[in-house]
């Protein structure tokens, strides 16, 4: 059946996503998922991670002109290295500081994450 097909390349798709913390592209994730679904496309995969961020079970993260997804759907902040582009995910609470967005812009702000810029820890090593 094609809609089972489809639906078990997206759980493959899902699967794959949750189990990283790298942020993959979507590039990186169809290149690993099409080593178990052969017949996979690019384009299936695209498909499937604007399904998932729409559905709230992912979220796509633009780095440096780069669409990075993340399987972590919860507001959480980031490190984007200039140099590599990778995405480190940050234990911050950015409660505090939307609250002061909030008494300044005297506005109803829901969420928020905060996206922090610079050169990571193993670049700066080398
Ligand atoms: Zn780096
Ligand atoms: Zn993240």
């Amino acid at each position: 059946m094609v809609s089972q097909r489809h639906s078990r390349q997206r759980d493959a798709v899902y699967a794959h996503l949750c189990a990283r913390y790298d942020h993959p592209t979507a590039e990186e994730i169809y290149f690993s998922v099409k080593q178990e679904f052969p017949a996979l496309s690019l384009a299936t995969v695209y498909r499937n991670l604007t399904q998932l961020c729409e559905e709230g079970k992912a979220q796509k993260i633009a780095a440096d002109g780069v669409v990075r997804f993340d399987g972590n759907a919860c507001g959480h902040s980031h490190l984007i290295c200039n140099l590599c582009r990778s995405v480190i995910d940050l234990p911050l609470d950015a409660e505090p500081i939307i609250e002061k967005a909030r008494t300044m812009t005297d506005s109803d702000i829901l969420s928020g994450a905060i996206m922090l810029y610079g050169t990571c820890k193993n670049c700066k090593m080398k």
